[in-house]
């Protein structure tokens, strides 16, 4: 015996690391997916490569972007550099725009940073093709509430303002290893080519959606005070008595572009 063989990998909570070790789920995603040979495809967080191998199977090269070095290390040893590009650090940095446009972007994510990377990946929209993420079944839900459910909140409207979604499988916590404590969800997300209900100043509207859901049991007329006269709501035909839960995409981008007109 050599006694070269790699050494277990002990997976590190920092880094979110539960890693899928069910093959029909694979499967599911991967079919989820549909790459093409050529496709300009991106994986966050390969791991230790239960979608990579499969992802590298149908394309002609993949780029990946992994923050763990021993991981990192792993995936070296096992594909040609030609074929897996990998781009070592962390991916809340990342600047999707240099790997090319009609990007595709796929990964099981670090569940610890899911919201921050759903808002750098919506930065990054018009470059994307689509988006095809496993992540905490509670944030899915989050993303594709509609207003007026409970778990309608920023995320899904800042989310639902840019893309599509569509939540496309559950999978539960014995699928992976070490098993997380939640159960889970994919979901896809395609940026809508022209968008729906474009806000004159996306800033704005950003900070609209963030105040009123700040406090959501609070009515408009109270988050919002300060930034939003009192005469607005009536001239929109918006309750100031409503809560941030209770309002469409739409009604946000309207409010938001009253006080953007106004500055
Ligand atoms: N794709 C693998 C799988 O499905 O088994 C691993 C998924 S695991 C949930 C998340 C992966 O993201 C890990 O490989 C972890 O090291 C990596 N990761 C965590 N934080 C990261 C960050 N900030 N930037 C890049 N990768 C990160």
């Amino acid at each position: 015996m050599s006694g070269r063989a790699t050494p277990r990998h002990i997976p590190r909570r920092r880094f979110g690391q539960n890693f899928l070790v069910d093959d029909a789920v694979i499967a599911a995603i991967i079919e989820a997916i549909r790459p093409a040979r050529g496709d300009n495809l991106v994986e966050i967080g390969p791991g230790l490569g239960a979608l990579t191998g499969p992802l590298l199977d149908r394309l002609e090269r993949l780029h990946v972007v992994e923050i763990d070095r021993d991981l990192i290390a792993r995936l070296r040893e096992r594909h040609p550099p030609q074929r897996l590009l990998i781009h070592e650090g962390d991916v809340l940095e990342f600047d999707f725009s240099a790997l090319g446009g009609d990007l595709r972007v796929a990964g099981n994510l670090p569940y610890n940073i899911s919201t921050p990377l759903l808002f750098r990946l919506a930065a990054f929209a018009g470059g994307i093709r689509d988006i095809h993420v496993m992540l905490q079944k509670e944030v899915v839900e989050r993303m594709v509430a509609a207003p007026g459910d409970s778990e309608f909140s920023r995320l899904s409207v800042m989310l639902q303002y840019r893309f599509d979604m569509e939540k496309l499988l559950d999978v539960a916590p014995e699928s992976f290893e070490p098993a997380p404590r939640v159960d889970s969800a994919v979901v896809r997300l395609i940026p809508f080519a022209v968008l729906p209900h474009p806000a004159h100043d996306e800033a704005v509207l950003a900070d609209v959606v963030a105040r009123a859901f700040g406090q959501r049991r609070k009515t408009l007329r109270n988050t919002l005070k300060g930034l939003v006269p009192d005469g607005i709501y009536a001239r929109l035909g918006i309750d100031a008595g409503a809560r941030a839960q209770e309002l469409a995409v739409a009604d946000f981008v309207r409010i938001a572009d009253e006080v953007a007109a106004d500055r």
